[in-house]
């Protein structure tokens, strides 16, 4: 049946979102606060609303679909909500696009769906990879790359991969994934969704009619909660990232001491299944990512022999622990993809095993979204012989480390990326840092710029 459609936001899923229901036949309109760069690219017949969101437009619609940076308790989005209209996330529209096509077809394709505070890239890559292997025409996307809406251009796509945000999820029901799941938790967003059992609710969404979940036991409490919302059929599949020697998860770690040293296995079931050094993503949250793909991988059956092979190929995402240089004495890694918390202290707990107690200089700051900071101070005071604080919100992470540790001049006010990276070089640290654990917009575009003019700041000391 023919709707009226708005569209809200027009970035790059909104843009997706219009262009799909224009090729539907349906009549749509989009709407943004500002005056979006994408609006030259419009397909004919698309009204616009731009330089603020209109009310009126969205009244007037029978469906809103609604971009993933644009809060749904706004006053416009939430009296169309009074008045009935409903509002959806593109990835909504995709799936139900998708079983349409599906039912059209006589076919069913798979969807592996996941989510979490970190990590949802570097999974969703490998296993979108894993499939690529296995020869499957694989679509990959959501939150990250392409929008779920283009995925529906890739012919004769045999298995989807989405990477989903807690603001997609939060606007969707039932998804009915093959497989889904929380890869963990930790405070992020807490500016949009309150607190972390609304963060969390919306997480728990992904799990709404999954016939398969992935549930990662270390975090207890994580485990209990996912386990109490799995619908009643769903089949659950176990990984721990507790480097043991039994067998304590269907997807685990084991330890092993030979004459070459300690060894790390990943096991399936108890049987070694590769070991840490046949990898070349590092640290041990690398470990558990890769213990997570397999388990999301093998529940739509994928062959093993694909998944070991792509681990033993997988080189990381760039911006994520990503090692820049090593000059005058001291290796340089760029993790500005660590935008919260729980992300900067697998960084700093996986590169302090590397180099040792007090061994780095940790270049933090930016937007703090609401964290509470005292979480770091005892991984930072272990870790991290200096600390420079870059970014609109220093003197408060300053002050709450302080509450916890006195770390007295192993703090300093770097205020920019530029100097931060200067004095590190200088400092008597074994690894420079950076790792935020702050959004990056009151002083760059995004992490990816940040990332970039830290990689910049380092080439150039080999000049200096
Ligand atoms: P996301 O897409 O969820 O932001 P990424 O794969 O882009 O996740 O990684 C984001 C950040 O999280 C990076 O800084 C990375 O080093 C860190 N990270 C990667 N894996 C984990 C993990 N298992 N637990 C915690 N942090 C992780």
């Amino acid at each position: 049946m023919m709707a009226v459609y708005t569209v809200v936001g027009l970035g790059s899923s909104g843009f997706s979102a219009v262009k799909f229901l224009a090729s539907q036949g349906h009549t749509v309109a989009v709407t943004d606060g500002g005056f979006p760069a994408l609006a030259d690219k419009l397909p004919q017949g698309v009204e616009t609303y731009f330089g603020g969101i209109d009310t009126d437009i969205l009244l007037k619609s029978d469906k809103i679909v609604i971009s993933p940076g644009i809060d749904p308790a706004i006053m416009p989005i939430a009296r169309a909500m009074e008045h009935g209209v409903s509002v959806v996330s593109d990835v909504q529209v995709f799936i139900e696009a998708l079983r349409q096509k599906d039912e059209q077809n006589n076919t069913h394709t798979p969807i592996i769906a996941i989510t979490g505070s970190n990590a949802k890239s570097t999974v969703t890559t490998l296993v979108g990879e894993m499939a690529k292997t296995a020869g499957k025409i694989v679509g990959v996307g959501g939150n990250i790359g392409t929008p779920a809406l283009d995925l529906l251009d890739i012919d004769g796509m045999e298995l989807v991969v989405l990477e989903l945000s807690s603001f997609q999820l939060e606007m969707m029901t039932e998804l009915s994934a093959d497989v889904a799941t929380i890869l963990n938790l930790s405070a992020d967003h807490l500016d949009r969704h309150g607190d972390m059992a609304g963060y969390l609710a919306q997480k728990l969404r992904i799990f709404e009619q999954a016939k398969n979940a992935v549930v990662w036991l270390d975090d207890k409490e994580l485990a209990r909660i996912c386990i109490a919302h799995l619908p009643k059929d769903c089949q659950m599949i176990s990984t721990s990232g507790e480097i043991g020697e039994g067998f304590v998860a269907d997807f685990c770690l084991k330890g092993e001491s030979d004459e070459t040293g300690e060894q790390i296995w990943l096991c399936h079931q108890g049987e070694k299944l590769l070991s840490s050094k046949q990898l070349l993503i590092k640290g041990k949250h690398n470990l558990l990512n890769a213990l997570s793909a397999l388990a999301l991988a093998s529940a739509v059956g994928l062959p093993m022999s694909a998944m070991l092979d792509t681990l033993q190929k997988f080189k990381g995402l760039p911006h994520r622990c990503e090692f820049v240089a090593d000059i005058g004495g001291r290796a340089y890694f760029n993790d500005s993809k660590g935008t919260n918390i729980g992300a900067t202290i697998s960084a700093i707990d996986g590169l302090g095993v590397v180099y040792g107690e007090r061994s780095l200089a940790l270049i933090l700051g930016g937007q703090a979204k609401g964290q509470d900071f005292r979480q770091l101070a005892p991984f930072a005071d272990k870790f991290a012989g200096r600390i420079y604080l870059i970014g609109q919100d220093a003197q408060m992470i300053a002050q709450a480390l302080m509450d916890v540790v006195d770390f007295g001049e192993r703090i300093v006010h770097a205020q920019v990326l530029d100097k931060a990276v200067s004095l590190a070089s200088q400092s008597d640290v074994k690894a420079v840092l950076l790792s935020p654990a702050c959004a990056s917009l009151d002083q760059f575009d995004n992490y990816g710029e940040r990332g970039d003019k830290f990689v910049q700041l380092v080439q150039a000391l080999v000049c200096d």
